[in-house]
């Protein structure tokens, strides 16, 4: 069954190509892929398979049901772009001035949709349903998931899994990782409200230079001395404003910056901490302040059953020479979200370009990914879907794959 679903696949990798490429070179921002969301639909609708659109925004959810009862499994692809100009010369450069696929959610999509073409055709032999969904705006929080979940996409659904293309990795490695993978990402923005003045007379102004400079030293201390040394975490500030003349003290200034973190408790920690630190300093100076916290998504945070099925079945996986446990990855994704309702994983699938040692990184104008994983992707996903809908147990894997 599996051998010839691989082999189905490798004839379809032309198309695979050709549905990365014509999204690659039509891409929409998150919230407004109006287009995407609509060829998605199309797809499904042309080979009849069922699909409904609109699930929470733009986003589209098919369901395949198989021929026997069994388990049903979510796969999940996201399809929103990002702001940034394409810079590649490429023949499937973007062709939308200051929008681009940095991140490879077209091929993405274009592996899911191959994928679920393979699944429909052979459906009379899936051992329980398949559901693909396809997510809207996984780029800018609140993001897609959410509105999607809340719209049912995970309406019986037993287990989820969901890859990200990873062009820092070479093609045929597979990185996998229980409990955390990626970080929550917060922000946060504070505003000192001091007393403007004469630059000769600081003994009559609340210098709000002067306090945000404390302020920002004063941050540093709470990964260093507040959180515990066996969690990670990052408190950055990137931005300090407080725009003046050079003979005036500063009326009021404006710090914004990134907080990350694994764990909840970690997140709230620094919440707390940082106001804190705000709320002293500003004390201590006499000054007024603001602070807001927003959060941004939760960590990734896979579950140990569903990750270690997931590491045994790429093992076996043609195409897949390495299968690794993944370092710990400050960015964040809102595939955190499914992962708080339904058991499931999210893992990492090499695709660096050819004979490329510095790939460019995701969100770069000049990003680009060797298409060759979009098959070991699709493989990958097919692999866990069968083999979860088998019921197979882990030591028995290697035998019943032969
Ligand atoms: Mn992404």
């Amino acid at each position: 069954m599996l051998e010839h679903l691989y082999n189905d696949l490798d004839h379809h990798f032309s198309e695979m190509v050709n549905i990365r490429r014509y999204l690659h070179m039509n891409p929409e921002v998150s919230f407004k892929e109006v287009k995407t969301a609509k060829y998605i639909a199309e797809y499904y609708k042309e080979l009849g398979i069922n699909v409904r659109e609109h699930v929470g925004g733009n986003g589209v959810v098919a369901t395949i049901k198989g021929g026997f009862e069994g388990p049903t499994v979510a796969l999940r692809a996201d399809f929103d772009a990002l702001p940034i100009q394409d810079e590649k010369e490429v023949e499937y450069k973007s062709t939308v001035p200051g929008v681009m696929h940095a991140c490879g959610h077209d091929g993405h999509t274009a592996t899911l949709l191959v994928l679920a073409k393979i699944l429909f055709q052979n459906r009379e032999h899936l051992k329980g349903n398949v559901v693909l969904i396809h997510q809207h705006a996984e780029e800018y929080a609140p993001g897609g998931a959410i509105s999607m979940i809340q719209d049912g996409c995970l309406d019986g659904v037993d287990v989820i899994f969901g890859t990200h293309l990873w062009a820092t990795e070479p093609v045929g490695k597979i990185q996998y990782r229980v409990g955390p993978i990626m970080a929550a990402a917060d922000r946060f923005e504070i505003n000192i409200h001091g007393k403007g003045g004469h630059g000769a007379q600081p003994h009559k102004t609340k210098d709000a230079i002067l306090i945000g400079s404390q302020v920002v030293t004063s941050l540093q201390q709470i990964v260093s001395r507040k959180i515990d040394p066996v969690h990670s975490a990052v408190v950055t500030v990137g931005s300090f404003v407080a725009e003046n003349a050079f003979n005036i003290i500063a009326n009021s200034a404006t710090l914004i910056g990134t907080a990350r973190s694994f764990d909840e408790e970690v997140r709230q920690q620094i919440e707390y901490e940082i106001e804190k630190v705000v709320k002293g300093t500003c004390l201590m100076n006499d000054a007024d302040y603001q602070y807001d916290f927003f959060r941004g998504y939760p960590a990734v945070v896979n579950h140990e059953e569903a990750t270690n099925f997931l590491k045994d079945v790429a093992s076996e996986v043609p195409g897949v020479h390495e299968v690794e446990e993944s370092p710990l990855q400050m960015g964040g994704e809102d595939f955190s979200y499914y992962l708080q309702h339904v058991k499931g994983t999210f893992f990492f699938t090499g695709a660096r370009p050819y004979q490329q040692d510095h790939a460019y990184p995701h969100h770069h104008p000049k990003f680009d990914i060797d298409e060759k994983a979009l098959l070991v992707a699709a493989k990958t996903l097919c692999a866990a879907t069968i083999h979860y809908q088998m019921k197979l147990k882990q030591e028995s894997l290697t035998d019943s794959m032969k």
